[in-house]
């Protein structure tokens, strides 16, 4: 197989020379911000390639193809190869076990920190997410990571039905260890938390294990921040009352002060009720991809989803160029539309990469392809990142 070097933009971005990148940049002239926070961000989708094949030779993994050319084609997420969430997250799998164990979950989260901070602000990167861009538009100083401990313990194909290799306690020390390692070493110019990943596509049982860690350990760091729920939305949509009783239980076990965030409605498999539902169940401030409850509106002319958002203060985290590759949203002129739907109703929106070495792009670069397809204005994307600023669950006083 071939690398894809240039793989195509999703629908509606315009494909621009780098002469043109400036001139349009020139005409936008916007003020960025110097510094700014991303707070939607997968662990296994933030060490660049490169990276992750050296630890994958390093660590003796197997089937990870015939080559780092194969490498590449295997994990990079692009247009034509991913039709929906789930073909999203397949790729996921493999990362994990690539990063399971407490040493490669060290290495990881000390990759992922350094290219937040070194290329989160670059307009253009190499193939396997190497920086491209010798000036940023601005550095990424704050940054929550998020990521599932339980499935760093090298038996992420069970789904939490083994206990796996590597001990989750050791798992999660070497990550907090990490974190404060690497925020000495950039002198405090970065800011970091974690955010545990409870799993659709794991057993109560094991979403509880998590949890009790998850306490245990917040109550020896600063360093885990808040919790979240991810993953397959079609296996289990928290449709069923039982299910979403088993996630309340295993969201009040992950214990007090922490943030709270739930991916929900990012596909069809969520409808509007069960949005609801969740919101209300789980209670988070904020939420990820809930493009169920703009379709809901648009659609059905049902305003409860939206209605919910609004009256809760809840403000939505948006990853634009995940959102196009899982086809949750269809091109750039229908984001427009998302950002005007959530502009009319007050309700606030932050955007982040999801996963952008996998999808071989930075904050900078989505933020551009909003703006040059004219999906976004300067003034939407500047507001969002000063939400981003104030949503986080980090400590509120950035470092100086
Ligand atoms: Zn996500």
């Amino acid at each position: 197989m071939t690398v894809v070097k240039n793989p195509p933009p999703p629908d509606g971005a315009p494909q621009l020379t780098s002469s043109e990148t400036d001139a349009l940049l020139e005409q936008l002239n916007i003020k960025w911000p110097r510094h700014v926070t991303e707070l939607h961000v997968h662990l296994g989708g933030s060490v660049p390639l490169y990276r992750l094949w050296e630890i994958a030779v390093d660590r003796g993994i197997r089937g990870i193809g015939s080559g780092y050319e194969d490498f590449i084609n295997i994990i990079k997420i692009q247009d034509g190869k991913v039709k929906d969430l789930d073909s999203y997250l397949e790729v996921y799998d493999k990362i994990e076990l690539i990063q399971s164990g407490p040493a490669s979950v060290r290495e990881s989260i000390i990759i992922a920190i350094h290219r937040a901070y070194r290329t989160g602000g670059m307009i253009k990167l190499g193939p396997g997410g190497e920086g491209g861009s010798p000036e940023g538009l601005f550095a990424i100083r704050r940054f929550e990571l998020r990521w599932n401990p339980l499935k760093r313990t090298g038996a992420v194909f069970l789904k939490g039905s083994h206990a796996g290799l590597y001990d989750m306690d050791r798992v999660i020390k070497s990550a907090v260890n990490a974190v404060e390692e690497v925020e000495i070493g950039f002198h405090g110019q970065i800011q970091v938390g974690h955010i545990f990943c409870f799993g659709r596509d794991l057993t109560f049982e094991a979403n509880m294990a998590l949890a009790r860690k998850t306490r245990l350990w917040r109550e020896k760091t600063n360093k885990i921040i808040g919790i979240d729920l991810a993953g397959h939305e079609s296996v289990n949509p928290l449709s069923s009352p039982r299910k979403l009783e088993e996630m309340r239980i295993v969201f009040e076990e992950a214990g007090p002060g922490l943030g709270r965030t739930v991916h929900v409605g990012e596909t069809t498999h969520v409808d509007v009720e069960t949005f609801i539902k969740t919101v209300e169940v789980l209670k988070p401030t904020r939420v990820g991809h809930p493009i169920a409850a703009i379709r809901a509106l648009w659609d059905k002319k049902d305003d409860r989803g939206i209605k919910i958002l609004k009256e809760r203060g809840i403000v939505c985290e948006l990853c634009v160029k995940s959102n196009l590759l899982t086809g949750a949203v269809k091109d750039l002129p229908e984001y427009g539309r998302i950002l005007s739907t959530l502009d009319n109703y007050g309700i606030e929106y932050t955007f982040s990469t999801d996963a952008p070495s996998l999808q071989g792009t930075s904050l900078a670069e989505e933020l551009l392809m909003l703006l040059f397809s004219k999906a976004a204005t300067p003034d939407q994307v500047l507001k969002a990142l000063e939400v981003a600023d104030r949503a986080s669950f980090l400590p509120p006083h950035a470092p100086a």
